[in-house]
């Protein structure tokens, strides 16, 4: 298997989608940053989530599909999930369709941000079509005594994320992979994830590998946080995983994440949800997009516009007067933004 990552032109064009709640406040301010980093981007925007169902009556219109089909690249604000009325999860929707293997999510010490650790800088790799989320569950009896859901693992998802984590190690000038699994006691799916694994590292010699059982890795991740770069791992595990890393680094409000789909298509956005309760209100913090964007010119071959627009969020949240209200601050999003604007000259 060779890694699919499209090459992109001097200036591609990204569907945006602004989403609800706060996602159109951190949107804009986000846009207006990488425009002042110097990356090279053409919005298409597009609607998903609340907005969307109220306006064109569907969460995830057709439209905002093939503009996703054409440009193979996304930056995503939150979205809502009306609930009742059979709408479908945006989210869900997305990951199926655009069949979004890989979740990436990096947790990296930011000055200032309040947290219990200093110097983390791991990123994991997710995969997030397959295993105990693949959908596969039954009751045993009628009488619903018994449940089982079945944990699903092939060689052919497997190998396309661990292959994205190497690539995307050697790209990042990461050193080390460490892929996380249970195989002591799930010998046969958790194994076959382990020896793929093992295979492939074999092709990556510049690139150290190792392997941990699960249990172990969420106590040294808390003990020697500092020992992971990369690690590459089943669904449920990184689900969790990646939860607990962004609570090494200050939590979801300044996590970002990419999700990699078949094909090279990537949809980039920030972890948190759509803040109901300060939406409309201007004092969101934008810095989960942001850094999410950053990934973005990472991954689209932008890399002085990534690096500018990332001193740029570090140092405005590292600055007291510029940190905003969510992380102990009292700056609003239009303040932060101007700070990062002003760092990153
Ligand atoms: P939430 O992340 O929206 O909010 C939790 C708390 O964190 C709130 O107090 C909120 O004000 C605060 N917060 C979140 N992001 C912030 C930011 N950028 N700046 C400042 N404060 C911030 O979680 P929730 O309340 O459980 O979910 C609200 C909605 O978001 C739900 O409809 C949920 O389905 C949706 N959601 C969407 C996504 C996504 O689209 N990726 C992810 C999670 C939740």
């Amino acid at each position: 298997m060779t890694q699919d990552r499209p090459t992109y032109p001097p200036r591609p064009t990204a569907t945006l989608i602004a989403g609800d709640g706060i996602g159109p406040e951190i949107a804009a301010a986000t846009v207006e940053v990488i425009a002042a980093a110097g990356g090279q981007i053409e919005w298409e925007p597009a609607l998903a989530g609340m907005t969307a169902a109220a306006e064109v009556g569907d969460p995830l219109p057709a439209a905002t599909i093939d503009s996703l089909k054409r440009t193979q690249l996304g930056l995503k604000g939150p979205c809502g999930t009306p609930s009742g009325g059979g709408f479908r999860s945006v989210n869900v929707a997305m990951r199926q369709q655009f069949d979004l293997y890989a979740n990436v999510r990096p947790a990296k010490t930011i000055p200032g941000v309040p947290s219990r650790f200093t110097g983390v800088d791991m990123v994991i790799v997710r995969e997030n079509t397959e295993d105990l989320y693949a959908g596969v569950e039954h009751y045993v009896d009628p009488r619903r005594t018994a449940a089982e859901s079945i944990a699903i693992i092939t060689r052919y998802g497997s190998e396309r994320v661990i292959v994205y984590a190497f690539e995307y190690a050697r790209r990042m000038g990461r050193k080390k992979i460490t892929l996380v699994h249970k195989a002591n006691i799930l010998k046969l799916s958790n194994g076959l994830f382990l020896d793929t694994g093992k295979e492939i590292a074999k092709r990556y010699p510049d690139i150290a590998f190792d392997d941990m059982i699960v249990d172990a890795t969420a106590m040294k991740m808390v003990t020697q946080p500092e020992r992971f770069d990369v690690i590459v791992t089943m669904n449920l595990f990184g689900d969790i995983l990646s939860d607990l890393a962004a609570g090494l680094v200050g939590g979801l409000g300044v996590a970002p994440a990419a999700n990699i789909g078949d094909g090279g298509c990537a949809i980039f956005e920030a972890v948190h949800g759509t803040a109901p309760d300060i939406a409309g209100k201007g004092i969101a913090n934008p810095s989960g997009l942001m850094l999410s964007a950053v990934m973005m010119l990472e991954h689209i071959g932008q890399p002085e516009a990534a690096a500018r627009m990332q001193r740029g969020i570090h140092a405005a949240l590292a600055d007291a007067s510029t940190r905003t209200r969510d992380l102990g601050g009292q700056a609003d999003t239009r303040a932060f933004t101007d700070g990062v604007m002003r760092y990153m000259k």
